[in-house]
């Protein structure tokens, strides 16, 4: 690890003014891990784990979640198992118990990409050294993203909570130097496109204080469905937060997010209406979940996440439903 100057923030105002060059720490169970194996090497660490941000509420119809909840608080909440079972369900399958119980909800939107090449500075990777290429084009691809991808990174979004919080509508709050603002979920992430190593819509200094979940009628009917190589402590090849409403046998309105196979979350406005108004059948879903994943671009290793992701979704989309499969 680098030599880098350690400060713990008294207040909000206090952190925030740390400027450029600083990295937050909280739970530090992704931070701490990248500047072990010196990937990240922040010139100062500012400790915001003693800030008041750690309530869990219902305000104004909406659950609003401090972003230094643990991720084990929130999916063990009341309000949330009840308001939003898909995003319990979502944080639940990430991890482990220890991990969950550390990590915080703010730490876990920023996430950094498990790309195996990105942890080791043996290897090419613009998302570490921009410029420098990436070597998983010609890797290893079996974890790596079919959809937002670019010729500069392929990396995979990590997150489940961030696949549940974009089917969710949640929106972020941040405060910075410049005051407080928010972030639509959807927006917090950026595409790879030609600059990779540029991951997050967040400025200079600002620090994630929360989220905002509206309770809706979708919300409440949320589900998570995660795929992946063992039961536990493994990462998404597929995963689906999806959230319908039926009424007579019919959708009325369905939002559903997909996980694993993006380089962000990834939503498809235009598959989700497509269901409006077809009867709520497996067929109806299938639909949806292909249009999804049109424009793919799978590599040698992860051709079979397309069709995995569409049978994922489907069968989230079912689940939230509650259509027998
Ligand atoms: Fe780096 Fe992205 Fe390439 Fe992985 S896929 S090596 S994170 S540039």
């Amino acid at each position: 690890m680098r030599l880098f100057t350690f400060q713990r923030a008294s207040s909000i105002d206090d952190a925030v003014a740390s400027g450029s060059g600083a990295a937050f720490l909280a739970g530090g169970t992704n931070l701490v891990d990248l500047m072990k194996i010196e990937v990240l090497n922040p010139e100062r660490v500012v400790d915001v784990a003693r800030l008041d941000l750690g309530k869990i509420e219902v305000r104004d119809r909406a659950l609003e979640i401090g972003a230094l909840a643990s991720n084990a608080a929130v999916a063990e909440h009341r309000d949330v198992r009840r308001a939003a079972p898909g995003l319990s369900e979502a944080l639940l399958s990430g991890a482990s118990p220890q991990l969950r119980n550390a990590a915080t909800v703010g730490g876990n939107l920023l996430q950094r990409t498990r790309c195996a090449y990105y942890r080791d500075l043996g290897t090419r990777c613009n998302k570490r050294e921009p410029g420098s290429g990436c070597d998983a084009m010609d890797g290893w691809t079996r974890m790596h993203a079919v959809l937002g991808v670019s010729d500069k990174c392929i990396a995979a979004h990590p997150s489940d909570m961030c696949v549940a919080l974009y089917a969710l509508d949640a929106v972020v709050r941040v405060r910075g130097p410049g005051g407080e603002r928010e972030i639509p979920i959807g927006d917090l992430h950026l595409l790879p496109g030609d600059h990779p190593d540029q991951e997050f819509s967040l400025r200079v200094g600002e620090l994630i204080t929360g989220v905002r979940i509206p309770m809706d009628a979708l919300a409440a009917r949320s589900r998570y469905v995660k795929v992946r190589d063992r039961q536990a402590y493994a990462f998404a090849l597929a995963s689906c937060a999806a959230a319908v409403q039926v009424q007579g046998g019919v959708v009325r309105a369905a939002r559903f997010a997909l996980g694993g196979v993006g380089t962000k979350p990834w939503r498809v406005p235009e598959a989700e209406r497509s269901t409006e108004g077809r009867p709520a059948t497996r067929q109806t879903f299938a639909d949806a979940a292909e249009m999804a994943l049109r424009g793919a671009k799978p590599r040698r290793d992860n051709a079979f996440k397309v069709e995995l992701a569409k049978r994922t979704a489907v069968r989230a989309l079912m689940l939230s439903a509650e259509i027998a499969s």
